[in-house]
């Protein structure tokens, strides 16, 4: 809890620069789209900053976390506020700075481009594409999501399937961080080094820049193909995704009914189930021969140029955009995201589809795990209750599929489920204080009451 006096003296020291204290507007800028989950919504709804201040520079950052430090108050980072766990959300209230302002490409050369924290991912590509490059991942959120958001709080996306996930070693080349103390330092961190802020949400260094690899940008062809059987469509997309030939940017399954539920109801018959890809263009013969080999059929076909960036791209349909349409539509459902082993993938997933039935909907995307080809579940789960809920997750977890429980708003709960030693490290060097989002790291607290 921010004491009143605090919160005063901390005002009143950065008034000139842009603060929101609107008791409507701090409750927008505490929240993410944790609303996904019954379970987070009822968790995190007392949960908002006391203060939010939207830095235009660097200085100005500096002398926020220097403010922050001085009076003892916990900060939370923010970048556009697509997290779907509440990431952004300040658990003991205090300060939310939002990163958006931070929003430029310092530069791109020789397939790197090294931009701002607050640079929306969609602009990236807009500078980058023109000198034939493109953001090699993106998540379906890229419209409106930060590159800061995007490393701390991301995983992936579209161009996973070629390029694995942002944490792989060679997609973030590295990254500018300033540390939570009274002289705030800035330290460049390249490499493995960098890594050790990756999907910290936030908690263990305050990043300015980041430096991305690039892929080389091709010309892509979106396509909406459907399968009048679930498991041909997921072997057609292990075909797929394993044929080396084939230049991709994304493999998405959706068994039926989910095409029904999620706006693809007009492009895919009731019954059938729906795959979503994007190939490049000289690609695509060898797609089509392919669907057809597994009984597949073609329901569109569009340029990517020409729907990239609107609400017409399949993009709309892939990663949790499927859940965020599904959700507009249907408030009984909740969703799970998981792992499948890539030796095994194609078989636990119709191990799971067949026990679960309609009750776990499967939403799949095809991706390179370790550079293996693999699949991870989005699955659309209809909620009846947690408990209920959480025996879906341990039976998974039982049959050797990995859950990232999206239930949970603690940095080790939600992902690897165990203490990542690296990220702590980083925390006591970038945070001695523990004023960043203090609650989100169970490791460092339980650290600092031993
Ligand atoms: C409909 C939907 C679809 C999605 N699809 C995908 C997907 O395909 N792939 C995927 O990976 N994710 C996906 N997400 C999750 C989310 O959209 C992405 O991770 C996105 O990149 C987050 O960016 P953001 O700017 O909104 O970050 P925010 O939500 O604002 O922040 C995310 C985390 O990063 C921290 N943070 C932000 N900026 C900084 C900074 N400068 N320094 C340190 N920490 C910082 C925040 O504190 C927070 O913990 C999806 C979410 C939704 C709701």
């Amino acid at each position: 809890m921010v004491e009143k006096q605090q919160l005063a003296a901390l005002i009143s020291e950065l008034s000139d620069l842009s603060l929101i204290t609107d008791p409507g507007r701090l409750e927008r800028f505490s929240r993410d789209f944790a609303w996904f989950s019954p379970i987070l919504t009822e968790q995190l709804a007392d949960k908002r900053a006391d203060l939010v201040v939207r830095p235009n520079d660097e200085t100005e950052i500096k002398r926020v976390i220097a403010a922050c430090h001085r009076h003892r108050v916990p900060l939370t980072l923010r970048g556009s506020g697509t997290g779907n766990y509440g990431q952004c959300t300040p658990l003991e209230g205090g300060v939310v700075m939002d990163m958006s302002a931070l929003n430029q490409v310092r530069w791109i050369e020789g397939g790197v481009a090294r931009v701002q924290a607050g640079t929306r991912l969609v602009n990236i590509d807009k500078e980058a594409r023109p000198k034939g490059w493109e953001m090699r991942l993106l998540p379906s959120t890229y419209r409106l999501a930060t590159a800061g958001g995007f490393y701390c709080g991301g995983f992936g996306g579209v161009g996973s399937i070629t390029y694995g996930s942002i944490g792989d070693p060679g997609n973030v080349l590295g990254v500018r961080a300033l540390s939570l103390e009274a002289e705030p330092r800035e330290l460049e961190l390249r490499g493995r080094e960098a890594l050790d802020l990756y999907h910290a949400y936030g908690v263990n260094g305050i990043i300015t820049e980041i430096e991305f690899a690039l892929a080389p940008a091709y010309d892509w062809q979106e396509a909406l193909l459907t399968f009048p059987d679930f498991m041909e469509a997921v072997r057609f997309c292990q075909t797929l995704g394993r044929a080396s030939g084939v230049i991709k940017k994304l493999l998405t399954v959706l068994a039926d009914p989910l095409p029904q539920m999620c706006g693809l109801e007009e492009q895919v018959p009731a019954g059938r189930t729906a795959v979503l890809c994007i190939v490049a263009k000289p690609s695509f013969d060898a797609t089509r021969e392919l669907c057809e080999q597994y009984g597949g059929a073609i329901a569109l076909t569009q340029e990517h140029a020409d729907v990239y960036g609107t609400a017409h791209s399949l993009i709309e349909h892939a990663w949790n955009h499927t859940t965020l349409h599904i959700f507009k539509r249907d408030k009984g459902i909740t969703y799970l995201q998981s792992g499948f082993r890539p030796w095994e993938n194609v078989e636990k997933v119709e191990q799971m589809y067949r026990h679960f039935g309609d009750e776990v909907m499967m939403h799949l995307e095809f991706l390179r795990a370790d550079g293996a080809l693999t699949c991870s579940g989005l699955q659309v789960v209809r909620y009846t209750d947690e408990q209920r809920l959480n025996a879906i997750i341990q039976f998974h977890r039982d049959h050797g599929v990995h859950i990232a429980n999206p239930h949970v708003y603690t940095l080790e709960e939600g992902g690897k489920l165990e203490v990542d030693p690296r990220q702590l490290a980083m925390k006591r060097r970038l945070d001695p204080a523990g004023l960043l989002n203090p609650g989100k790291m169970r490791s460092w607290e339980e650290e600092a009451v031993a």
